[in-house]
C-alpha cells in the first residue's frame, strides 16, 4: 500500500532531518487549491465531532504545538483549521518572550500550566520549543544550558503522554523565497500592514542558523509519544489540509467512546 500522507510527513525518532530535503512546495497528489477544499472542508467538520467526543469522554486531552518561521502560516492555520472546534474546550495559548516572573522559573513552568486538562484541545503558537530556537540563535544562555534540553523536552512530553496527553507537533515549513513575498505582501496590502514587524526583518537575517536549530529539534524530540511532522507550507492550502489530516488521524486512533449512562432513560419520567 503507498504510504499514507501522514506517515511521509511524519519524522521518525531519530531521523536525521535535513530542511533541504523537504521541499515545502510538496502539495502530494494534489495539483490545486479547488482539489483539497472539500476534504479540508470534511476534516475540519470530523474535528468538531472528535473534539465534542473528547469533551464529552473526558479521559484525554490533545496538545497541538506550531513552530514555524515568521509568515509561515500559524495564525492562519489556526484560523482556517481550528475555526470549527467548540470554544468551550479548546484553547489557543499563545508563548511569547518570558515575563518576569516567568523568567524566574524554569522554562517548562508557563509551559507546564498551560497543557490542556482533560477533556480538552490546547493549541501551542510556539512553545517550549522556542527555548532551544530563539534561546539558541541569539546566545540568550549559555550552550552548555540548551543543549540539555532535547533530552528534558523528551522526558517532560513522555510523562505528559502517560498521563493522557496526546501530542501532536508541526513545523510549517516555508522556503525564504515565500517568506520574502510574504513579508514584501503585508507591507504593500494595507490590510495586512499590521502584521509586518520589523523585528522579523532582523530574524530573518538568522534564517540559516535557525534552520540549523530546527533540524536539531526534529532530529532529536520527533518520540513516538511526541511527534514531529514537517508540513510544506508554500501553498497555504496544502498546509491547512495536512494539518487537519493529521489531526483527524490522531484522534480516531485514540477510539475514543460516549460515556455510559448508569440509568435507564426508559424508566425516567420527566415531570
Ligand atoms: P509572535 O509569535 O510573532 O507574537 O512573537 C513572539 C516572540 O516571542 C518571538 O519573537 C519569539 O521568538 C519570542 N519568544 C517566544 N518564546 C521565547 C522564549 N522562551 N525566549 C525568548 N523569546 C521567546
Ligand atoms: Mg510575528
Amino acid at each position: 500500500m503507498a504510504e499514507s500522507l501522514t506517515t511521509r510527513l511524519r519524522i521518525r525518532p531519530r531521523q536525521r532531518v535535513k530542511l533541504a530535503r523537504h521541499d515545502p512546495d510538496f502539495t502530494g497528489a494534489f495539483q490545486g487549491k479547488a482539489e483539497v477544499k472539500s476534504a479540508t472542508k470534511k476534516n475540519v467538520e470530523r474535528l468538531f465531532d472528535l473534539q465534542y467526543k473528547m469533551y464529552a469522554e473526558n479521559k484525554h486531552s490533545l496538545l497541538v504545538v506550531l513552530q514555524a518561521m515568521d509568515t509561515a502560516g500559524k495564525d492562519g492555520l489556526i484560523r482556517h483549521v481550528m475555526t470549527g472546534m467548540n470554544p468551550q474546550g479548546c484553547r489557543v495559548v499563545p508563548f511569547k518572550k518570558p515575563s518576569e516572573k516567568e523568567f524566574d522559573h524554569e522554562y517548562l513552568w508557563r509551559i507546564h500550566q498551560a497543557v490542556p486538562p482533560k477533556g480538552e484541545v490546547g493549541i501551542f503558537n510556539r512553545s517550549h520549543y522556542e527555548d532551544v530556537l530563539v534561546v539558541r540563535v541569539h546566545d540568550l544562555v549559555p550552550k552548555s544550558v540548551w543543549s540539555k534540553r532535547f533530552e528534558q523536552i523528551n522526558r517532560f512530553e513522555h510523562y505528559l503522554a502517560e498521563n493522557g496527553v496526546t501530542i501532536v507537533k508541526f513545523f510549517l515549513h516555508i522556503s525564504k523565497d515565500e517568506q520574502k513575498k510574504r513579508l514584501e505582501a503585508r507591507l504593500k496590502d494595507p490590510l495586512k500592514r499590521w502584521k509586518f514587524s520589523v523585528g522579523d526583518l532582523a530574524e530573518r537575517k538568522h534564517w540559516n542558523e535557525y534552520m540549523l536549530a530546527y533540524e536539531e529539534v526534529l532530529s532529536k524530540c520527533s518520540t513516538p509519544w511526541a511527534p514531529w511532522y514537517v508540513i510544506p507550507a508554500n501553498a497555504k492550502w496544502f498546509r491547512n489540509y495536512a494539518v487537519s489530516q493529521i489531526l483527524v488521524e490522531t484522534l480516531n486512533r485514540l477510539r475514543m467512546s460516549w460515556p455510559k449512562v448508569t440509568f435507564d432513560p426508559k424508566k425516567i419520567k420527566v415531570v
